[in-house]
C-alpha cells in the first residue's frame, strides 16, 4: 500500500527545500494525518491545524431570557487551550489533515484552479491544495498567517484573492525548480489509479479515530464571582485529551467510504 501522508510529507520537505517563501517551515515540526472525507460529500481537502495557538481569555457561554434580556443561565469560566502533540520528543506546531479519498479525487475542476493551470494536468491541484495548507503556517509567529490585502493592510479573512495568487507563485515556482517527479508523481494518481497501482491506500491516523487533537476548554480553577445568573451550568466533566505522542499514531486503510485499523 502508498503510505499517503508519508508521500504528503516527503513532498512538503521538498517544496521547503526548494521555494524560499516557504523556508521558515521545520517540517519536523508539522505532522500530517489523514481524515476520512468522502469524495461525494462537500468540505475541504485538506486543513492546516495550529498548535501554538495561545490560550484564549476566560470565558463562559449564556442563555438570555428572550422576554427580560436577563441573564437566565451561564456556564462556568473556562479557557481554550492548545494541546500538545510531540513526536520523537519534539512539540509539533501544525498538524494538517489531508481528507482522504476526498483529496486524490480533487479536479482543477472543482475549484478556481481551472482558471489558472494547464489543463489536463490534475495533479496541480493537489499541490497547489498542499502548498496552501504549507503557506498558512505563519513567517513568524508560528501560528496562522494573518493574510493582507492587495495595498499590504491587514486583511479580515485568511483567504484573500491575494492569499491563492501567491499559493500559485509558490506552485509554479517549485515546478520551475525542476523536482525530482519521483517526489510528486503519486499525486497523477485518483484514489481508484492508486489502488490499482499500489494495492491500497494507508495514512497516518490519531489512535482515537476520528477524532484527532483539537482545542478544548479547561475550567478555571479559581471561578470569578459574576456575572449573577438564576443557573449556573457545570461544564462537561469529560475532559479532552491534551497530550499526545507518537504512541498516539496507528496506520489505518482508508477505503471508499470508511477505514480499518492496519
Ligand atoms: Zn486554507
Amino acid at each position: 500500500m502508498i503510505d499517503y501522508t508519508l508521500a504528503v510529507h516527503l513532498l512538503m520537505e521538498d517544496i521547503v527545500a526548494r521555494v524560499r517563501a516557504l523556508a521558515h517551515i521545520d517540517l519536523q515540526q508539522v505532522l500530517v494525518f489523514a481524515r476520512l472525507g468522502r469524495t461525494t460529500t462537500h468540505g475541504a481537502y485538506a486543513t492546516c491545524h495550529s498548535l501554538t495557538l495561545p490560550d484564549s481569555e476566560p470565558a463562559y457561554y449564556f442563555w438570555r431570557d428572550r422576554r427580560t434580556g436577563a441573564l437566565s443561565r451561564r456556564s462556568e469560566w473556562f479557557v481554550t487551550r492548545s494541546p500538545e502533540v510531540r513526536v520523537g520528543g519534539r512539540r509539533i506546531s501544525h498538524l494538517v489533515s489531508i481528507a482522504l479519498p476526498r483529496f486524490c479525487n480533487q479536479t482543477l475542476k472543482d475549484t478556481h484552479k481551472e482558471r489558472v493551470y494547464e489543463r489536463g494536468k490534475e495533479w496541480l491541484a493537489k499541490l497547489d491544495t498542499i502548498v496552501h495548507e504549507l503557506y498558512h503556517v505563519d513567517p513568524h509567529q508560528g501560528g496562522i498567517r494573518r493574510s493582507v490585502k492587495t495595498d499590504g493592510s491587514p486583511a479580515g479573512q485568511t483567504h484573500t484573492p491575494q492569499f491563492f495568487r501567491e499559493v500559485q507563485c509558490i506552485v509554479r515556482d517549485y515546478v520551475a525548480s525542476r523536482p525530482d517527479p519521483a517526489v510528486y508523481e503519486f499525486l497523477a494518481l485518483d484514489f481508484d489509479g492508486l489502488v490499482k497501482r499500489h494495492g491500497g491506500v494507508a495514512a497516518t491516523t490519531f489512535r482515537d479515530f476520528p477524532a484527532f487533537p483539537q482545542r478544548y476548554r479547561e475550567r478555571l480553577a479559581e471561578q470569578p464571582r459574576g456575572p449573577r445568573a438564576a443557573q449556573i451550568v457545570p461544564l462537561s466533566p469529560r475532559t479532552a485529551r491534551r497530550h499526545f505522542t507518537e504512541a498516539d499514531l496507528v496506520m489505518r486503510q482508508f477505503l471508499a467510504a470508511s477505514t480499518r485499523r492496519i
